[in-house]
């Protein structure tokens, strides 16, 4: 078989050149991939669009598989590149989000327009572009030349949107066909400035549910006030124990195995970009949580775990009344080193001794997940990344959000990359859902451009 560099010296012209020369297939191509709906939370479009997904792993000369577990299938393509070539895994997910209200959309969110310079629908940037960009560089690979630079493993989560409850589970029944060296995932938006990034890690989280009763139903206060307990006064001061006025959480060990930023990390936090009082303007603040003074933006962001109040549920505010119930939802996003299972029985651990009448129950919980920035790898992503767009990417350590990265690192225990292919303004989950053209062109020459990389 054919290595890379020799693939490379035999296509008949550069990636983005190949690419500019079919991108009006390439446009038609993803539209009619859009119109299909694959909404994981309700069903919308389910079974065709595992179908679909299929055909369009075919498409780009892939062996297609369907692996079928509890959850909504998850699509594979495999092909196998050069005889010690690199194995990589390219993730995405061919789910949606639900449209959510049509008044609110331009045009109708699953018969795609092409306007301004973007394709405007569900699922264009998040994540059918992106993953149908890696598609169509790997059928760009099998028509010019017939080999790819390197062994390819597709994987499209059927149920991303709505957490990806079973992908671990499907995994580990079928590792076989994850034995890769490395794993890629396309998701996210690029930066905001509009730069190209190279990510590194997420947050994980726990999420819990906090709940006081009282008496059978909700009762008059003057009738019944200090005869019967308020739930409504047991959780606020269940909740009020876990924090103290400060902002330090007062929960024994909770943030005991946490592994600080290494100096890489640090490093590169402090060489992005950032304009902190655009960003605090554009949230109607001018000020950081002062609880958390003395650390920077993004080591808040990333660095450290956080324990936020979601929202709170008991009672009515127009009525004089004592509650029958109060629930609180509370989540935790985690750092590395932190174990999901041990942090929910700390705090549980704290509400038996601060709150006792108070029950506390885990919704679901992911670990953190980081890939070291000094990696191997990096560099050769950050040069697929160049040698389309003229331009250095930003290479983030970690987002503070929360995505299923842990399975890769943790269950397949190999590197995981995140590759952004989407504007910033995509308007994922929103109305107007879009994808610029530009990007999605430069992203498909850059998806070329990564196995060229990583197969030299
Ligand atoms: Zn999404």
């Amino acid at each position: 078989m054919t290595d890379a560099s020799t693939i490379r010296a035999q296509l008949p012209a550069t990636p983005r050149e190949l690419v500019q020369g079919c991108q009006d297939e390439l446009i038609a191509g993803l539209m009619a991939y859009v119109s299909h709906p694959s909404v994981s939370a309700t069903g919308e479009g389910f079974p065709a669009a595992t179908d679909v997904a299929v055909e369009e792993v075919k498409r780009a000369g892939l062996t297609p598989s369907v692996l079928v577990g509890k959850g909504r299938p998850l699509v594979v393509g495999h092909r196998a590149g050069p005889e010690g070539a690199p194995h990589v895994l390219l993730y995405g997910h061919y789910d949606v989000q639900p449209a959510g209200p049509r008044e609110r959309w331009d045009s109708d969110p699953f018969t795609p327009v092409l306007r301004d310079g973007r394709i405007w629908g569900r699922g264009t940037g998040d994540n059918k572009g992106q993953h149908y960009a890696h598609l169509q560089a790997l059928r760009l690979f099998d028509e010019h030349i017939g080999a790819l630079p390197c062994t390819v493993t597709v994987l499209l989560d059927g149920e991303e949107e709505i957490g990806s409850p079973t992908l671990a589970d499907t995994l580990r029944a079928h590792q076989e066909l994850f034995d890769c060296d490395l794993v890629v995932w396309s998701d996210r938006s690029v930066h905001e400035s509009g730069e190209w990034c190279v990510s590194h890690g997420v947050r994980g989280m726990i999420r819990l549910r906090i709940g006081a009763s009282g008496p059978s139903h909700p009762l008059h206060s003057g009738n019944f006030g200090n005869v019967a307990p308020n739930p409504a006064w047991r959780l606020v001061q269940a909740l009020a124990s876990l924090k103290d006025p400060s902002g330090r959480v007062l929960v024994e060990g909770f943030d005991d195995g946490r592994e600080p930023l290494s100096d890489a990390d640090r490093a590169a936090f402090a060489a992005l970009p950032l304009d902190l009082q655009e960003v605090l303007g554009g949230i109607g603040l001018t000020e950081m949580d002062p609880a958390f003074n003395g650390l920077s933006f993004y080591e808040r962001l990333a660095d450290r775990p956080t324990l936020t109040i979601n929202g709170i549920t008991t009672g009515d505010v127009d009525r004089t009344i004592i509650p029958d119930t109060a629930e609180a939802g509370v989540d935790i996003r985690l750092t590395p080193g932190q174990d999901p299972q041990t942090v929910f029985e700390r705090v549980a651990a704290h509400l038996r001794v601060h709150a006792p009448e108070v029950t506390v129950t885990m919704v679901g919980g992911v670990p953190a997940s980081r890939t070291p920035i000094d990696n191997p790898h990096t560099p050769r992503v950050a040069r697929a990344i160049s040698r389309v767009t003229g331009r250095d990417p930003l290479l983030v350590p970690a987002y503070g959000g929360t995505l299923p990265d842990w399975i890769f690192t943790g269950i397949l225990g190999v590197p995981s990359i995140g590759l952004p292919l989407a504007n910033a303004d995509q308007a994922n989950h929103a109305p107007n859902e879009n994808l610029r053209v530009d990007y999605f062109l430069d992203a498909t020459a850059i998806c070329m451009e990564l196995l060229l990389e990583l197969g030299s």
